[in-house]
């Protein structure tokens, strides 16, 4: 039984806090990991930036709402579905997610989640568990799946790593010379193949 680990972001879709920065004009909360290395911190700035804006969850929902998952996206998660189980692991929140997995039928998520008040202001937030890539993957090998794993940047590599067989999507030239062991492509068609490639089966039927 093989089992297909899709990221989120970069991969289905476009990176929701760049897209939710540029829709609402706020430039602060372009800040990646890049930027403020210590999760936590940048965290707290985006959630003080949103407060500050007076952005609640349901204003931050409406505009993630105007968001699309990146063309083609919405076609491969079909193909890949007749194929494989799908799960998808990324590092975004579902309350983020929900406006943007809706376009894509609600595929299964492990993600994190944000708590907000009543009124809808977002007071924390709360991370799954701690290198939740890698310890899905470990856990899916407990239940006798194989595991074919795609991703596009760093927080990535520790599923890739965990799994049978990983695979780049449009990751930057970066990551892609730093771990060459992992195909990496550029198209949904060129990630099909792969999927192909790495599948103990014959998906072309
Ligand atoms: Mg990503």
């Amino acid at each position: 039984m093989e089992l297909a680990c899709l990221d989120l972001e970069g991969v289905l879709v476009p990176e929701i806090w760049i897209g939710f920065a540029e829709k609402t004009g706020i430039a602060e909360l372009r800040a990646t990991t890049r930027d403020i290395p210590d999760y936590d911190v940048l965290m707290k700035q985006r959630l003080s930036i949103l407060d500050q804006h007076g952005l609640g969850l349901p204003d931050i929902q409406q505009v993630i709402a105007s968001m699309e998952p990146l063309p083609g996206a919405k076609e491969f998660t079909v193909w890949l579905k007749e194929r494989f189980q799908l799960i998808i692991l990324s590092d975004t929140f579902y309350e983020f997610s929900k406006p943007l997995m809706r376009q894509l039928d609600y595929p299964t998520l492990f993600c994190h989640r944000l708590i907000a008040d009543e009124a809808g202001r977002i007071v924390d937030y709360k991370l799954r568990q701690k290198d939740p890539k890698r310890q899905s993957v470990k856990a899916l090998h407990t239940l006798n799946l194989r595991v074919i794993a795609s991703g596009d940047s760093y927080n990535d590599t520790s599923m890739l790593e965990e799994a049978d067989a990983g695979i780049l999507f449009r990751a930057p030239e970066k990551v892609v010379a730093e771990f060459p062991q992992y195909p990496a492509v550029e198209t949904y068609e060129q990630l099909k193949q792969a999927f192909c490639i790495a599948s103990e089966r014959d998906l072309s039927v």
